[in-house]
């Protein structure tokens, strides 16, 4: 029978190879960001939870919070926020497509 003990020390080990393989994809997911004065932010609006993680991290005043009423009618909630890129604004870092919890922000061609 299984013992505490080792239940316990497999799922360290497993958790340990989890984050190995989410690290790994991230840094390739991180390599293939375009960024530079070529490159601007651009926020999928559908993904977008409004948690202002884009706002701290952007260093330009390039990103700004809108209110916008919620698609589903079944929620009653007061305020529903989305990001948006100000493109004159965008040096292209980065830093908001690799803060966005949610893979919101992606970096497209200026
Ligand atoms: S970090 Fe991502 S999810 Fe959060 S407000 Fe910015 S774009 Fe939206
Ligand atoms: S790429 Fe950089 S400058 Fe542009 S919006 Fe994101 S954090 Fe701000």
């Amino acid at each position: 029978m299984t013992e505490i003990p080792d239940l316990l020390a497999r799922r360290t080990a497993e958790q340990k190879r989890i984050r190995m393989l989410l690290d790994s994809m991230r840094a390739e997911e991180e390599a293939k960001l375009k960024g530079g004065e070529d490159a601007v932010a651009w926020v999928k609006e559908e993904l977008c939870i409004g948690c202002d993680q884009c706002t701290i991290v952007c260093d330009d005043d390039a990103i700004e919070l809108y209110d916008t009423p919620l698609a589903s009618p079944i929620m009653d909630v007061d305020v529903n926020r989305k990001a948006r890129i100000l493109r004159d604004e965008c040096t292209g870092c980065r830093l908001c497509a690799l803060g966005c919890p949610t893979d919101a922000i992606i970096m497209i061609d200026r």
